[in-house]
C-alpha cells in the first residue's frame, strides 16, 4: 500500500474534496512504466485540479499532480529499467491520468523522458512544468532572434512559478530582466534571481485605447495575459516577440490589439508545453541543467508535503504562491 492525495467527487451535491488516502498498485491506471514518485510540484492546473477540475478532471475519484519525478520501478517497455531516474510534464498526466501526488504512478513510456545529468528529482521538480515552460519560451524567443544587446525583457506574474524560473534563466544568459509583480514585498527576492529591474503590476494593467506606446521591451515571457498583455503588446520593440504561456490575469487580451502586429511586426509565440515532442523536452531539460543556476531555483522552493496540498491548490489559484511549491511525497 502506499500514500496518495485522492479528489473525490459527491455526485448528488457536486462537490468535491481532497484527501490522503492508501492506494494499491492495483489501483492504479493501465500504462508500461510504474515509477515510485518522489517529488512532485503545484501548477496553476493543479490548483484546479485539487478542486472542482475546472474542467480538467475526466473522472473521480481523481489523483491529481501534472508533473512527477522518481525511479522506475518496473517496466515493459524496453527504453525503460528498474532503477533509471525519469521526469514527467505533461501529456494530460494529473487530469485526464492519475498524477504524481502519489508515492506510486504508473504512466506511458512515451510521456517521460530521462533525468538530464546534473538535476536530481528534487532540482527537476523544482523546476516542474512551469519551469520546462520557461525554457521553451526562452528557446522560442531566441529562435526568433533575441539577442542580449537588444533590450530589456519583460517577464510577467514575475514572482509565480513560471515568471520565477523566467527570470532565473534570462538574467543567467546575461538578459537585463525587468520583473512585473503586484506583489512588493518579492522585490528581494526577484533582485535575488537576478531581476535588474521592478515593474508594478499597476504600472500595466490599466487599459488604455492608444494604439501604441513608447518602444520598451526586447522580449517577453508572459504568464498573465489578460489587460497586462494588451499593454505589452503595444510597448514591444520593432520585430520583438512575446511568448504567452498562460492567463494567470485574465483569458481576454484587451485594448487595441492590431497596430502592434501591423505596425511594429510583433510576433505572439504560444508556447505549450503539454503535447512537447520528445526531442523538443530532451533539449529543454538539457538547457535547464546548464542554463538554470542551482543556487537560484534553492531560493525559489516551497517544501511541501500531501497533507499540504489542499491549501496549496486554493493558494496557487488566488496568485498567493511564490516561486516553486516543491511536494516530498514521502514526507
Ligand atoms: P503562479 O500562480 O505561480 O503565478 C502566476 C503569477 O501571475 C502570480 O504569482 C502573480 O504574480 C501573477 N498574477 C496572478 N493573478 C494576476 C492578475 N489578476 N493580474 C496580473 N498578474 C496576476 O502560476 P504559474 O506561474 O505556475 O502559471 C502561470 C500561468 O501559466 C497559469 O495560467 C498556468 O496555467 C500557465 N502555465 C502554462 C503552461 C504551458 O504549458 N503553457 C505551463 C505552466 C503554467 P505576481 O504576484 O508576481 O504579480
Amino acid at each position: 500500500m502506499f500514500n496518495a492525495l485522492v479528489v473525490e467527487k459527491d455526485e448528488e451535491s457536486g462537490k468535491t474534496s481532497a484527501g490522503v488516502q492508501q492506494l494499491s498498485v492495483d489501483d492504479l491506471p493501465e500504462a508500461e512504466v510504474l515509477v515510485a514518485v518522489e517529488y512532485s510540484t503545484v501548477n496553476y492546473k493543479d490548483g484546479l485540479c485539487i478542486g472542482p477540475g475546472g474542467g480538467l478532471v475526466r473522472k473521480y475519484p481523481h489523483v491529481p499532480g501534472i508533473d512527477f519525478a522518481g525511479t522506475v520501478e518496473a517496466s515493459s517497455d524496453d527504453r525503460y529499467k528498474p532503477g533509471d531516474k525519469v521526469v514527467l510534464t505533461g501529456w494530460r498526466v494529473g487530469e485526464a491520468h492519475w498524477g504524481g501526488y502519489s508515492q506510486k504512478a504508473r504512466v506511458k513510456a512515451d510521456w517521460l523522458v530521462p533525468l538530464p545529468e546534473g538535476l536530481d528529482a528534487r532540482a527537476a521538480m523544482a523546476v516542474g512544468t512551469a519551469g520546462l515552460t520557461s525554457m521553451l519560451s526562452v528557446m522560442a524567443l531566441e529562435d526568433h532572434g533575441l539577442e542580449k544587446d537588444h533590450g530589456p525583457v519583460l517577464v510577467t506574474g514575475a514572482a509565480g512559478g513560471v515568471g520565477s524560473v523566467a527570470t532565473a534563466i534570462l538574467a543567467n544568459l546575461g538578459y537585463d530582466v525587468a520583473a512585473v509583480t503586484g506583489r512588493p514585498e518579492t522585490e528581494g527576492y526577484l533582485r535575488e534571481l537576478g531581476a535588474t529591474q521592478i515593474v508594478p503590476r499597476e504600472e500595466l494593467t490599466e487599459v488604455t485605447r492608444k494604439p501604441l506606446e513608447s518602444e520598451l521591451w526586447a522580449g517577453c515571457v508572459d504568464a498573465v495575459a489578460g489587460a497586462m498583455l494588451g499593454r505589452v503588446l503595444k510597448q514591444m520593440k520593432y520585430g520583438t516577440s512575446v511568448a504567452a504561456v498562460g492567463l494567470a490575469g485574465g483569458a481576454a487580451i484587451e485594448g487595441a490589439l492590431i497596430t502592434p502586429f501591423i505596425l511594429r511586426g510583433v510576433n505572439l509565440l504560444g508556447i505549450d508545453s503539454v503535447m512537447q515532442p520528445y526531442a523538443n523536452r530532451v533539449r529543454a531539460w538539457e538547457r535547464i541543467a546548464s542554463d538554470l543556476p542551482m543556487d537560484k531555483l534553492e531560493a525559489m522552493i516551497q517544501p511541501a508535503t500531501l497533507s499540504d496540498l489542499p491549501g496549496l491548490g486554493r493558494d496557487i489559484l488566488k496568485g498567493q504562491v511564490k516561486g516553486r511549491v516543491v511536494v516530498d511525497v514521502n514526507a
